[in-house]
């Protein structure tokens, strides 16, 4: 099959749009849409400026998903002193797996040139996610704690290096998924917070001080797409699964999502732009009633929360309670 844009091979074809795209043209496509929506959630902000340049921390796991992001954004802002890139990288203290990313990370801020951070559970909270999983003394999936570490490390660290965004590489199947999943737990405050957290444009966001906004902007391409992006520029991005992960519901929703889009193309684009578009709506509604959850200070570590003690020390104290 030929590109649709030119005389050469196709190297893919999306259901969902009906395009052939060869190599270059496919590239082109993928980086396009990143760029798009970096200007439609404008990220960038009218008043940057050389002087006073924005510092953007992209959370890069050393994933298909993080790498591509990373070098979508270095090939975009390469050349433009109103934006730095940082690359965090959090070591959650998995033999072998993390240990394998973490060198696809530093190759990769190695090759761009850009500043790279790294920091662990183990230096952080003195704890090891291999042996979380295997004392587990909340009976929980590995990923619940994992989750809560790693928010609370990538919020604190943006926020510590000034960061103005913080980004991370979710691609449209894992948002597609969240917002089903969301949907179907019914959790309406959830889904507004979800907008103002990391999904609206910035300006259309309820203001939240106390947290460094975050963007998504490879929402839109699909996670087979970012795939084929990072085989093709070979990127050295570690594709191996995490050996804790089971997120079961999700796995589902996950299944549910591959058998609409097969039979129905462009299934997951539809879900995520109509709730983008109903979330923002309860958003608004929400931020009129007032009706945020109270925040105050953690007593503990002083982070951000809606009860006395904040979930990631409650987790902490009852892990090292083992
Ligand atoms: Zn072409
Ligand atoms: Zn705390």
């Amino acid at each position: 099959m030929e590109c649709n844009r030119c005389d050469e091979e196709a190297v893919m074809h999306a259901a969902y749009s009906g395009a052939h795209l060869c190599e270059s043209h496919f590239r082109e496509s993928v980086e396009r849409r990143v760029r798009r929506r970096v200007r439609r959630d404008d990220l960038v902000p009218g008043d940057a400026s050389p002087e006073d340049p924005q510092t953007w921390v992209i959370g890069l796991s050393g994933g298909k998903d993080s790498v591509v992001l990373t070098k979508i954004l270095h090939d975009t802002f390469a050349k433009d002193p109103r934006i730095e890139l940082v690359g965090l990288t959090i070591h959650e203290g998995i033999e072998g797996y993390r240990d394998e990313s973490l060198a696809a990370c530093v190759d990769l801020t190695d090759d761009l040139g850009i500043r790279h951070e790294v920091v662990s559970y183990e230096e952080e909270f003195d704890i090891r996610m291999d042996d979380v999983v295997e004392d587990d003394p909340e009976n929980m999936a590995a990923c619940a704690y994992c989750g809560v570490f790693r928010r609370d490390l990538l919020s604190r660290y943006a926020e510590m290096f000034d960061a103005d965004l913080l980004l991370t590489g979710h691609n449209l199947d894992d948002e597609a998924q969240t917002a089903l999943m969301n949907f179907l737990e019914g959790d309406v405050a959830q889904i507004a917070k979800h907008f103002d957290a990391s999904l609206g444009p910035l300006s259309e966001r309820e203001e939240q001080e106390e947290f460094v906004p975050r963007a998504k902007p490879l929402r839109d391409v699909p996670e087979k797409e970012v795939a084929l992006y990072a085989h093709l520029a070979n990127l050295p991005a570690h594709i191996t699964e995490c050996p804790h992960s089971s997120e079961a519901y999700r796995g589902e929703i996950q299944q549910l999502l591959y058998d609409l889009e097969e039979n129905h193309p462009g299934t997951r684009h539809s879900i995520l732009s109509g709730y983008e578009e109903l979330a923002g709506i309860v958003a608004d509604q929400y931020a009129a009633d007032d009706e945020r959850d109270d925040l105050r200070e953690c007593i503990e570590c002083g982070a951000t929360t809606t009860r006395e003690r904040c979930r990631k020390c409650a987790l902490l104290e009852s892990i090292h309670a083992v």
